[in-house]
């Protein structure tokens, strides 16, 4: 839009007469700064995101204080000294009309016809609705993931990302090892100390495993109090010094719900993906056979009288 009440010099006035048609076709917020970095044309789309009348901006005048930027780039001044254009994306920033924005801006320095910067226009695509509703889309795809209650993996997702790790294993020639975890005579946790003691012992006990995994390791809830534990490039000799660390630490850790010390331990089963018997299987095959062979020896822990860590050894 034109703005006869405003000083535009010469040479900028005479781009904006080039330019007007072209500009009104623009969608997003922008406006035309001056080589002092003041607003001298902009848009009906940039007097909605900061939010003041036409006569007000062009009152107020400095782009600065018509659009707060958390940027070290000022895009007026950067693109009339550099003379390229610029781009930046998700800057966050503030106007009168939006406190809390996120802003894709665009900026190309504007010549007059003897090749003088005479000016910049800036274009500024508000995405903070888009970020916001991205930011949702994650924290519902990590939802679908996770347990609600220890925060791990669930088991379909553990089930995908062991039969991918299988495959890793295979190609690069890797071990990979899965723990399979079962906390010994937790009905009694239950029993003698209600449902929420618990689900308290079962956030502690995950708690306490996201603390002694390496950062590539995956930990999923399987079950009830069952846990699953895929340790990434990790033959049997890693294996047995990871569930050991892990079956001390929740003996030795101190469990009190409502004043009351509850103990608690757990068994657990290894079992090591073998080179030697892969020959032939698929990676789903395999993955049944890793937790058939894990849930095995777990089984074997609880026989032999609990609170330790068995590994499978084929027959
Ligand atoms: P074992 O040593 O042989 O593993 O005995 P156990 O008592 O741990 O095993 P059992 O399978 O008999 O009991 C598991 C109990 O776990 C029964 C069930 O009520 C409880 N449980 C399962 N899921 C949850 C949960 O989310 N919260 C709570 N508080 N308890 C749960
Ligand atoms: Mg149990
Ligand atoms: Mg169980």
């Amino acid at each position: 839009m034109g703005n006869p009440a405003v000083q535009i010099v010469a040479p900028l006035e005479a781009w904006l007469e080039d330019f007007r048609s072209t500009l009104e076709v623009f969608l997003d917020a922008y406006c035309v700064v001056d080589i002092a970095g003041k607003v001298v044309d902009f848009n009906l789309a940039f007097t909605e995101l900061v939010g003041e009348s036409h006569r007000k901006i062009l009152k107020i005048g400095n782009f600065s204080d018509l659009v707060r930027l958390n940027s070290d780039v000022n895009p007026c001044i950067n693109v009339m000294i550099s003379e390229k254009a610029l781009r930046l994306d998700e800057v966050l920033g503030s106007t009168k009309a939006y406190p809390d924005l996120k802003l894709i801006i665009g900026a190309v320095p504007v010549f007059s016809k003897s090749r003088e910067v005479v000016g910049a226009l800036i274009t500024l695509r508000n995405v903070t609705a888009e970020a916001v509703l991205l930011s949702k889309y994650d924290e519902k795809k990590k939802d679908s993931v996770t347990d609600g209650l220890t925060t791990l993996y669930n088991k379909v997702y553990m089930e995908e990302t062991i039969t991918k790790s299988i495959k890793n294993s295979l190609r690069d020639t890797r071990p990979l090892t899965l723990v399979m975890c079962d906390i010994d005579h937790f009905k009694k946790v239950n029993d003698n100390h209600g449902h929420q003691a618990g689900d308290y012992v079962l956030k502690l006990v995950a708690s306490t495993l996201k603390n002694m995994m390496r950062e590539t390791d995956f930990a999923g809830r399987f079950g009830g109090e069952e846990f699953v534990v895929l340790l990434t490039n990790c033959g049997e000799q890693g294996a047995e010094i990871f569930a050991e660390r892990f079956r001390k630490g929740i003996e030795s850790s101190l469990f009190i719900f409502e004043g009351k010390r509850i103990p608690v331990t757990l068994s657990q089963g290894t079992a090591t993906l073998n080179m030697a018997w892969q020959d032939g299987l698929n990676p789903d095959t395999l993955l049944t056979e890793l937790i058939h062979q894990a849930d095995t020896a777990l089984y074997q822990a609880k026989n032999a009288g609990r609170n330790r860590v068995v590994q499978f050894k084929k027959p």
